[in-house]
Formats: C-alpha cells, sequence, structure tokens
C-alpha cells in the first residue's frame, strides 16, 4: 500500500500556480509584470509557460519564477515545467514531446484535456506524465470546461498512477488566482517545489483548503475549511459523500475494493480542494 500523505512529511507549505502565459505568447503582461502581480498576491512560487517558447531565466526578490513551456501535439496541450536545457519538438508527436519534455525538464503535465477533447483512451496510450490538470481555470473562465475530474478517474480506474493539478492558465487579469497549488517542501527552490511535485506531496485547489489527512487502522480523516460537501472518490461505485453546512471534516471506512481513492471538497461558494490519488495496490 502506497500513502502519500503531504501532511505527514516535514517542510512548509507553498503556493503555486503551474500554468501562465505572458506577452511572449497570448498573454497581456510581460513576464516582469506577470511575476509582480502574482508576488502581490501572495503567491510563492510561479512556472511561466507560453505556447511554443521557453521561458527566459527570471529572478525576483520574492517570487520563485519556475522555466516552462507549453507545446500542442497533436490534439494534446502538454506542459514542461522546470526546463534544464532549450530544446525542439516541432512537428513531432505527443509522446515524441513528452519524451524530450522528460530529458530536458522535470515535470510532464497534461494540459486541460477536456477543452482539447482529449478522451481519456487517448490520455491512457500516452506515458511519462506525472499529471493532468483536474481544473484549468481560463477554460473554466471562458467556456465552462475547466473540469477534467472524469477523465482523471477514468485514468486511475485503468490502474495508472497520475497526480492531479489545478492551475490558472492566466492569459489576462481576469484568470488570475482561480486554481492553485499547495506543495509541502522544505525550502522554497526549484530543486525543493519540483520534487516534491513529483512525489505528490501537493493538493489542489481553487480557494478551499485541506489542513490534515491521515490514514490510520482502514480510516482515512481529512479536516478542511468548512464544507459542503466532502467526496471520497474510488473505483467504479466505490467512495461515499458527505454533506452538511459548512462541515470541517470527514471519515472515510476503507473497504478494500476502492484500489484508490481521491478526495474532493466543495465550500458553499462552490470553491474546491482535491487530494492527490491515494492508491491501495
Ligand atoms: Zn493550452
Ligand atoms: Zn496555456
Amino acid at each position: 500500500m502506497e500513502i502519500i500523505n503531504p501532511f505527514e512529511v516535514k517542510g512548509n507549505w507553498y503556493k503555486g500556480n503551474l500554468h501562465t502565459h505572458t506577452k511572449n505568447s497570448d498573454g497581456q503582461f510581460t513576464p516582469e509584470e506577470i511575476c509582480e502581480i502574482y508576488s502581490k498576491a501572495n503567491y510563492d512560487f510561479l512556472a511561466i509557460t507560453d505556447h511554443n517558447r521557453i521561458s527566459d531565466e527570471i529572478r525576483h526578490t520574492r517570487l520563485l519564477v519556475i522555466r516552462g513551456v507549453e507545446l500542442q501535439p497533436e490534439k494534446f496541450h502538454i506542459l514542461g515545467i522546470g526546463i534544464k536545457n532549450e530544446f525542439y519538438t516541432e512537428g513531432n508527436t505527443a509522446q515524441y514531446v513528452i519524451d524530450t519534455i522528460n530529458k530536458n525538464a522535470s515535470l510532464v503535465i497534461l494540459a486541460h484535456p477536456y477543452w482539447c477533447g482529449n478522451t481519456s483512451s487517448e490520455l491512457l496510450q500516452l506515458d511519462g506524465y506525472i499529471g493532468i490538470e483536474i481544473y484549468n481555470n481560463v477554460c473554466q473562465y471562458l467556456i465552462g470546461k475547466g473540469y477534467s475530474n472524469v477523465h482523471l478517474d477514468e485514468i486511475l480506474q485503468s490502474g495508472k498512477r497520475t497526480f492531479c493539478f489545478a492551475v490558472d492558465d492566466s492569459h489576462s487579469e481576469e484568470h488570475i488566482g482561480g486554481g492553485f497549488i499547495m506543495v509541502k517542501a522544505e525550502k522554497l527552490t526549484e530543486e525543493d517545489i519540483l520534487n516534491s511535485i513529483k512525489r505528490g506531496l501537493f493538493y489542489s485547489s481553487t480557494g478551499a483548503l485541506i489542513k490534515n489527512l491521515s490514514f490510520k487502522e482502514h480510516l482515512l480523516s481529512v479536516h478542511c475549511s468548512p464544507a459542503k460537501s466532502i467526496d471520497f472518490i474510488g473505483y467504479n461505485a466505490s467512495g461515499k459523500r458527505f454533506t452538511g453546512k459548512d462541515i470541517e471534516g470527514a471519515e472515510y471506512e476503507i473497504k478494500g475494493s476502492e484500489i484508490y481513492i481521491r478526495i474532493e471538497i466543495t465550500d458553499r461558494y462552490g470553491k474546491k480542494a482535491w487530494t492527490n490519488p491515494i492508491v491501495f495496490l
């Protein structure tokens, strides 16, 4: 059994957004301006992921800025986060792009599958990504296709492990602050943040907060900011929903048939938080 629990490792919580555009592609702000905006909004780190352009190195006094890119092979949009070298993938397949990013960057994330029209079986044909975007703020803002939770469950049901990310994909001011991750890491350095993400030591949010997660003797417990529903979601029809007025936690007894459980929290304003899947194999 593998339990990845950021609440049980040492470190500090850092808030960040892994999907951001600037004037170097189709964004409203320069890289320097967007860093200042996120820094003022109390973010700790930001990945700049312009279309087809690897971001330049930026040193900001407070915000950790991570180099990234967004590439669009076939019908996929793919993020490379933590670029180490320049690279080119034009005209190649999605799998080639993923493999090349993996050689030259730290993380590969499949962006907004719902918005792209990707089916989960298409996502399952690809290998080498650490997660998919469960929530993309600009896709929600523009056409109401921000949530890819069904894609995530179908991938997990097939037995493949993957993490989930909430991101802004901000192109302009009104997209900022809608989707973010909270990462548990020792220090605010690129190495520590990316290593923690690779290990699944983070959760995703559009505003709801997870305060604790624990697993003891078949009981999985979560504490969170006041919520109207807490869903424990597992394989097929396994799992359970807890509802109430501003409930601040729930406890679920593992039956043994779930294969995985992920927790989704929704508050009275519709703000959500998602744990990564906890896989019981
Ligand atoms: Zn995209
Ligand atoms: Zn994008």
